[in-house]
């Protein structure tokens, strides 16, 4: 059976990974959380002390860039990948307001950048991948074969995320998240080094007013396609 690249990019908390997952399971590929590679750097950079709410050593960080490791390991019991740095689980970490707060002044740094897409590109050889982010369809895998750019609204994606993090017992509150989502769409779309954009080719996907199991079934019509062709 063919195997392709499925390349989903778009805005923060739009449930690029859910959506990720679901692909992945039904179609048995590889799932990469290209966020989770760049929060595990954020939480390296902030774990040694060359970042924090008001100061940044770039160039601290850029000196140490061969002492990350990051990488996944598919957790059974809970069904779900996990994501490790340096070999010790930062799942749980990287999901707070903490790194969200500080993970797109991290990703705006160029050696950062060309780190991580090295090692996507190694991760996706083989294809048989879903992978998401925000240069994935644009910079990382441009002949990917079906590429999906995610949309929704600001306070949508707010109160999804804020749901979320309150049922795993995080109390940031609505306003902090949705400030959180504002600026970091803010910088991922400004910054000079690969920036938040839509590939030519890539298929738009608003889920304002659709649900998982909808986008899902839209999304399995562009694969089953792309299998055909
Ligand atoms: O996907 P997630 O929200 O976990 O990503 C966290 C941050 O990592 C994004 O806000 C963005 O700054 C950065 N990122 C990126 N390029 C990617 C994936 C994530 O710049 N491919």
């Amino acid at each position: 059976m063919k195997k392709i690249i499925i390349a989903i990019d778009g805005y923060s908390s739009c449930g690029k990974s859910t959506l990720a997952k679901q692909l992945a399971k039904k179609l048995n590929y590889v799932y990469i959380d290209t966020g989770a590679m760049y929060r595990a750097v954020a939480l390296f950079a902030l774990q040694n002390g060359f970042i924090d709410v008001d100061f940044f050593d770039e160039k601290a960080l850029i000196q140490h860039l061969d002492k990350i490791n990051v990488s996944f390991s598919f957790n059974a019991e809970l069904n779900t990948s996990e994501t490790f740095l340096n070999g010790k689980n930062i799942e749980k970490e990287i999901r707070g307001i903490i790194i969200s707060n500080l993970v797109s002044k991290i990703a705006k740094i160029k050696e950062v950048r060309a780190k991580m897409v090295e090692l996507q590109r190694e991760m996706g050889k083989k294809k048989g991948l879903v992978m998401d982010g925000r240069d994935i369809g644009s910079v990382v895998f441009p002949d990917a074969e079906l590429k999906i750019f995610m949309t929704a609204a600001f306070e949508i994606r707010a109160k999804r995320r804020f749901e979320e993090l309150k049922a795993k017992g995080d109390n940031t509150s609505y306003e902090a998240v949705l400030k959180n989502i504002v600026s970091r769409d803010d910088d991922d779309t400004s910054r000079t080094e690969n920036p938040l954009i839509k590939a030519p080719d890539a298929v738009v996907l608003d889920n304002s007013n659709i649900n998982q199991e909808e986008q899902f079934l839209i999304v399995m019509n562009l694969v089953n396609e792309k299998l055909k062709s």
